[in-house]
């Protein structure tokens, strides 16, 4: 049977991508060696760089007053690097806590500044749900707001368009960039991992508006430091060439697929087939308020919770791999980025109504 792969990362690329990489592995543009084995600092390296750029620009509509940066260290190093560029004289940052990854961003934010924590998950009929943003109580005094539009563990999403007056906002996409149109205008900075719907793990994508550079700490670490990545076309350091490169054709294929408006219709009709078939089920279930349910990451669980074991095993043998839930939260989750196909959606559901009809 062919393979679905649920996984939450680390790394979901259209196989298209994947295939073009293999044939490109040995002699990469006539060159007789591997784009990673070349000279980040040729061309012919600059010239992906900069095209995947340019790329990155055309499909999320980047104003022309943000740069793009790209980085290593992951969402975890923009956890430190955004208030230590960011915070500038101020000692306070809004911090929306949503779930485990805005939990996480605050543990790193507290070792710099004091952070103004502010918990928006509420019940919504017995169910997990986030408070409207009418409703943050956020603080004058603060540099910024810091919020995680889509918790990767939790399967919940903050689709809600903010709008904080001048408030600097600042996001952590790493488990929802590209799977659909963002108005970019609306953050001060916008950072991602890059290994959910980007490329490999080991890149990380930073947009981040003009006015905000220049204000880091003396302390920041210069490869933290976004005007020292921009001075140095974020070749401060020594790039990671080929998860740059990878991220790139990732870009072509966005584009050659109709880019993010057609990754929206396809995420919301992926992600609606799998919640409808939940919802009709009593044997399944997922715990998230309508309004917040994630079309990246759609944790569910079992009405019997003695059958998880038993449901992972059948699952891996029917094609259908890496539904265990995070360990934090246990249960199933079923991760479906950009890469993964309705058909593996149909799968999963044709699975599962059979799972049901002979252990239900
Ligand atoms: N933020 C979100 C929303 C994530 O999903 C993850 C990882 O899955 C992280 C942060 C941590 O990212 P990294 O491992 O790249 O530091």
């Amino acid at each position: 049977a062919q393979v679905f792969n649920f996984s939450a990362g680390p790394a979901m690329l259209p196989v298209e991508v994947l295939r073009q990489a293999q044939q490109e592995l040995c002699d990469w543009q006539g060159l007789g060696t591997s784009v990673m084995e070349i000279s980040h600092r040729s061309k012919e390296f600059i010239q992906v760089a900069e095209t995947a750029e340019q790329d990155l620009r055309d499909l999320l509509k980047v104003p022309d007053n943000y740069k793009v940066l790209f980085s290593h260290g992951g969402a975890r190093a923009q956890f430190a690097a955004v208030p230590l560029n960011i915070l500038g004289n101020h000692n306070q940052a809004d911090y929306i806590d949503g779930g485990y990854w805005a939990h996480s961003a605050v543990q790193e934010a507290e070792k710099y500044c004091n952070p103004n924590v502010i918990d928006v998950k509420t019940n919504v009929n017995g169910l997990m749900g986030i408070k409207p943003m009418k409703d943050w109580a956020l603080n004058d005094k603060s540099a910024y707001v810091h919020y995680c539009p889509n918790e990767t563990i939790d399967g919940v999403a903050i689709d809600e368009q903010p709008d904080f007056g001048d408030k600097v906002v600042v996001a952590d996409f790493s488990s929802t960039i590209m799977s659909r149109p963002i108005d970019v205008s609306r953050f001060g900075l916008i950072y991602a991992g890059a290994q959910k719907n980007i490329g490999p793990a080991g890149i990380t994508v930073i947009i981040v508006r003009e006015d905000l550079l220049g204000k880091a700490r003396k302390e920041t670490p210069s490869i933290l430091d976004y005007s020292v990545l921009d001075a140095n076309d974020s070749m401060f350091n020594t790039p990671p060439t080929f998860a740059w490169y990878l991220s790139g054709l990732v870009f072509k294929w966005l584009k050659a697929q109709g880019g993010l408006t057609e990754m929206a219709r396809r995420n919301e009709e992926k992600s609606s087939h799998l919640y409808n078939f939940i919802d009709n089920s009593d044997f399944y279930r997922n715990g998230i308020a309508i309004a917040n349910r994630s079309w990246m990451n759609v944790p569910f669980q079992l009405a019997d919770g003695e059958l998880d074991k038993v449901f992972l095993e059948e699952a891996n043998a029917a094609g259908l791999h890496a539904l265990k839930g995070h360990r934090v939260l246990g249960g199933m989750r079923a991760s479906i980025y950009n890469a993964m196909p309705l058909a593996g959606i149909q799968a999963l559901t044709e699975f599962m109504a059979d799972f049901e009809r002979r252990h239900g």
